[in-house]
């Protein structure tokens, strides 16, 4: 059977998935030990494509329907794309999209602190839509990153070790094989 070009353009649009808005996420809390336990399961809220378009009015910058397409696009992913992923998904949607106005954009909306910038060693920057703090698992093998909330607090550095160093802010990333690749490799 057939299926219809609407279902064709938007399974060619890799990065949607299947709870839009939300992305999944545990909590976890450093003890005093430094051990680490789930404490609740939350769900990080990410920019909706209205609040995009909002952003980029108040700052006076052109609302296009190819804006519009990657606010949306960020919007209803789970991922962390690469500004190549943006454009491929854009592109399925809107062809006559290019490259340039999907980094313009992506760099727009970092600079307004609508979305951030991650590099997590996967080889190239990725664009993360949520904007709350929070840290990382990157499987090694397919690259995929993943929101965890984590309770840093706890973790300290003693004065000797840290030597005058102030820190600013701590970012975790827990590095090994996500689900689907452990059920591939077995
Ligand atoms: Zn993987
Ligand atoms: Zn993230």
């Amino acid at each position: 059977m057939t299926a219809p070009a609407g279902e064709i353009r938007h399974q060619g649009a890799s990065l949607r998935t299947q709870t839009p808005h939300l992305v999944s996420s545990h909590r976890f809390v450093v003890d005093n030990y430094c051990r680490l336990t789930i404490a609740v399961d939350i769900v990080g809220l990410v920019r909706t494509p209205a609040e995009l378009t909002e952003a980029f009015r108040q700052r006076g910058l052109k609302i296009t329907p190819q804006r519009q397409c990657i606010f949306r696009i960020l919007h209803e992913t789970g991922t962390h794309p690469t500004a190549e992923a943006v454009y491929a998904a854009a592109a399925a949607e809107m062809p006559s999209i290019s490259l340039r106005t999907v980094y313009q954009t992506l760099n727009d909306l970092a600079a307004m602190g609508e979305i951030q910038t991650l590099d997590v060693g996967t080889g190239s920057t990725r664009f993360d839509p949520n904007v709350r703090d929070h840290h990382h698992l990157v499987c090694d093998r397919c690259g995929t990153v993943r929101d965890v909330e984590l309770d840093t607090t706890a973790i300290r550095l003693p004065p000797a070790v840290l030597d005058g160093f102030g820190v600013g802010r701590v970012d975790v990333v827990f590095r090994g094989r996500c689900s689907a690749c452990r059920s591939a490799a077995s």
